[in-house]
């Protein structure tokens, strides 16, 4: 096996093992693998190892490399993203994670409508209120979401968080189980075109601790295909 299918099979372990403590479905569960700034034949090897679901931040890349990967693997959306490039995206993803604001989500919207299948797409949450952060505030998030829902071609289905960094998963845990809340407060308030299926949150540091708290999605770049180096775009 290559390093990727072995890290791949032990992330699912993981994933596993976390279910069985809480009493989850590991079902339930799906493993993203974030491949930014890694080459399409990672992409490939991990597609191989059984891996179908993939994560990409930067738009410039995602063009760039999408067409030299031979699997057929779907694709997600996870990053910062700046209205003028939702069109590189358009019918080429199935889930964008990271709609933290109105205008973002109307031109999503305008870009699907020309298309036949609507978007499905998660509203991120500045969960640690961090002022260099994006996201939605938590505080506005309600409001956010009627606007959104209201939009055609455009489904929300949950929630995505990139909390605030500690070395110890612990501490992140009271973010991951307010990100649960908030899940739960949305759900009640039945949006018509909001449903709260997925929270997205869980990253290589601290996926275990996300599965622990709810999560449906976790986005595990660095545990399955090694360190990067940094890059803009
Ligand atoms: C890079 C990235 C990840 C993966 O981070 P790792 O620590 O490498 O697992 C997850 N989510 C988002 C939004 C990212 O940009």
């Amino acid at each position: 096996m290559t390093d990727i299918a072995v890290n791949i099979a032990a992330i699912r372990k993981q994933i596993e093992q976390a279910c069985q403590r809480v009493d989850r479905d590991p079902e339930t569960v799906r493993l993203i693998a974030v491949s930014k700034v890694k080459p399409a034949v990672d992409i490939d090897a991990a597609f191989a190892a059984g891996q179908q679901l993939f994560g990409e931040s930067y738009v410039q890349e995602f063009r760039d490399k999408a067409p030299e990967v031979t699997a057929p693997v779907e694709w997600h959306f996870i990053g910062g993203l700046q209205s003028n490039k939702v069109k590189y995206l358009r019918g080429q993803v199935a889930m964008i994670h990271s709609v933290d604001r109105l205008s973002l989500a109307e031109e999503i919207s305008r870009q699907w409508q020309k298309l036949s299948q609507p978007i499905r797409v998660l509203l991120q949450v500045n969960v640690g209120e961090e002022a260099q952060k994006s996201g939605c505030e938590p505080a506005k998030i309600e409001e956010l979401a009627r606007k959104v829902a209201a939009l055609p071609q455009l489904e929300v289905c949950g929630l995505m968080c990139l909390p605030p960094h500690f070395d110890d998963p612990e501490a992140v845990r009271p973010y991951f189980r307010r990100m649960r809340e908030l899940a739960v407060q949305l759900d009640q308030l039945q949006i018509p075109g909001v449903a709260m299926t997925e929270l997205s949150m869980g990253m290589s540091g601290d996926f275990e601790v996300a599965v622990e708290e709810g999560a449906t999605l976790v986005r595990v770049g660095t545990a399955i295909f090694g360190a990067r180096v940094r890059k803009n775009g």
